[in-house]
């Protein structure tokens, strides 16, 4: 069943059990900081602090982006942590980060949705990142979150030893979206890293094609295009 903001009661009974559970976990094992190591938060009050805003940008397609940090130091150690050493609560903190900035920004969104991984990639990983912090932010602001909104409808190769302009080659068509869940409204489209855009203007095209009529964009972290913010080491999926 679902209320009024698209939230189901058996989502809350879930979230409250698990914020218990971990809140006793906490106590028996507690966290260390992903970063320095320091007992106390998976991300430190420290840590925390070295990091810095990111420029704004623009990515065609979208009528806004926001990204909160600048990929680097704490910021990249977690993320790389996030993505694939599954510690999946980072998205607490990475989650919080995204809704500082998206705060100030005071868009109206009717929806949030993740940028969908790689069908192999989330077999080998088993979760999408991006959908843990879109879930996170569409809880944190009672914006529905519509998961499944948007699929790829062809394989597209591993982005990380593209260029820019290969890139949006790369995952130009990739994407559908289902009118019925975009049609008439406003998106949020939430991602980890932003490099060159080129996803998530694909995902845009996607869903202005559906009948989206605002497409916004939001990313913990930002950087040029580089390996390493894809996580891209030889080997290694993004
Ligand atoms: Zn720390």
């Amino acid at each position: 069943m679902r209320n009024a903001d698209g939230q189901s009661s058996v989502y809350r009974i879930e979230l409250l059990a698990h914020q218990v559970v971990t809140a006793v976990l906490d106590l028996i094992f507690p966290p260390h900081c992903v970063n320095c190591e320091r007992v106390g938060n998976l991300l430190c009050p420290r840590c925390l602090a070295t990091i810095t805003q990111a420029p704004a940008r623009a990515v065609p397609g979208l009528d806004g982006v926001v990204v909160r940090a600048n990929f680097e130091g704490a910021i990249s150690t977690a993320i790389h942590a996030f993505k694939y050493d599954r510690q999946t609560r980072l998205r607490e903190p990475l989650g919080a980060l995204l809704c500082q900035t998206l705060r100030a920004a005071a868009w109206v969104v009717d929806v949030v949705m993740p940028v969908p991984l790689h069908t192999t990639r989330l077999h080998e990983r088993g979760y999408n990142q991006a959908a843990l912090l879109a879930r996170y932010v569409a809880q944190d602001f009672d914006w529905q979150y519509v998961p499944n909104a948007i699929e790829r409808v062809r394989d597209t190769a591993s982005q990380v030893h593209l260029d820019a302009q290969e890139r949006r080659e790369n995952v130009a068509g990739a994407f559908a979206a289902n009118p019925r869940m975009v049609c008439g409204r406003r998106v949020l489209l939430v991602d980890d890293v932003l490099t060159t855009g080129s996803t998530l203007s694909a995902c845009a095209d996607a869903l202005r094609e559906a009948g989206a009529i605002c497409i916004y964009g939001a990313t913990v972290a930002g950087a040029g295009y580089s390996k390493e913010a894809d996580g891209g080491v030889p080997g290694t999926p993004a």
